[in-house]
């Protein structure tokens, strides 16, 4: 689903963010992504979303080789990535319907398929009975959750999230982590970038850990080892 070859990425100011960075996740897994601040993490991520390029190095998504997409072929890509954000970036001035559907509606799907994937996204996270509310009259927990099923409204086969739960409480991170079990459960990858090592601490889950923009452990969060 996502692999990295030899990445590196230096921003144009000379920062290196990434150092010859190799991993690989396959369909269908989950894996948390960790560092302090400034390690590399949202830059990895950008890279995924093609928000930004690597600097040498190949970066596969799904069978493509990022380096051969053009720009306009960007949207393509996007379009099997599902992004959740530490701050969901909601339209406040709009329903949670019409939030959800926002990728929908620019794909240009009908009317009825839209109603009926709002829903469908709404009923994965528990938020049913919340489909005409404002996003500002939402807890931070709930608000979160709006994020996520738009995320998903589109199925995609992967789900990145970067500090998703850098907001909430224990009790409501965990509850967001446990929401995102159930969609690897139904076969999406997850890449879960956080430095809340508490919270994947009390997971089994492999995790990558990157510093100063080299990859320095890969493997589950009990046993953690050197990578190669
Ligand atoms: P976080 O630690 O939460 O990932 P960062 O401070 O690393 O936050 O980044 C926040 C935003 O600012 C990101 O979009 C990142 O690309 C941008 N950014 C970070 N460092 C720089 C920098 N030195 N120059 C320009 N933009 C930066
Ligand atoms: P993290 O998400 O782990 O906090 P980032 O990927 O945001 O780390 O940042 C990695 C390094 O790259 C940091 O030194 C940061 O300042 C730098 N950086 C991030 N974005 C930019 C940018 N747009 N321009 C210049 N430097 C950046």
């Amino acid at each position: 689903m996502i692999r990295f070859d030899k990445v590196s990425k230096t921003y144009p100011g000379g920062q290196q963010a990434l150092r010859q960075v190799n991993f690989h996740i396959a369909p269908g897994e989950m894996a948390f992504l960790t560092g302090h601040s400034g390690a590399g993490k949202s830059t990895l991520l950008k890279l995924i979303s093609l928000m930004e390029r690597p600097t040498v190095g190949q970066v596969l998504i799904n069978g493509h080789d990022l380096n051969k997409i053009n720009n306009r072929q960007i949207p393509y890509i996007r379009r099997d990535i599902g992004m959740i954000f530490q701050s969901h970036q909601l339209l406040m001035d709009r329903s949670v319907f019409d939030n959800v559907a926002l990728p929908l509606v620019i794909e240009g799907y009908s009317h009825k398929e839209i109603n009926k994937k709002v829903k469908t996204a709404l009923e994965m996270v528990g938020l049913s009975d919340k489909i005409r509310s404002y996003p500002v009259t939402l807890s931070g927990g709930e608000q979160q959750r709006v994020g996520i099923a738009r995320a998903v409204v589109n199925k995609p086969p992967l789900l990145l999230a970067d500090e998703p739960t850098g907001n909430l409480d224990p009790k409501l991170s965990m509850e967001i982590i446990k929401l995102f079990e159930e969609f690897n459960r139904a076969g999406v990858a997850v890449l879960i970038a956080t430095h809340d090592l508490g919270l994947i601490a009390r997971m089994r889950y492999r995790t990558l850990t990157l510093k100063q923009g080299q990859m320095i452990t890969d493997g589950l969060s009990e046993d953690w080892q050197e990578a190669p």
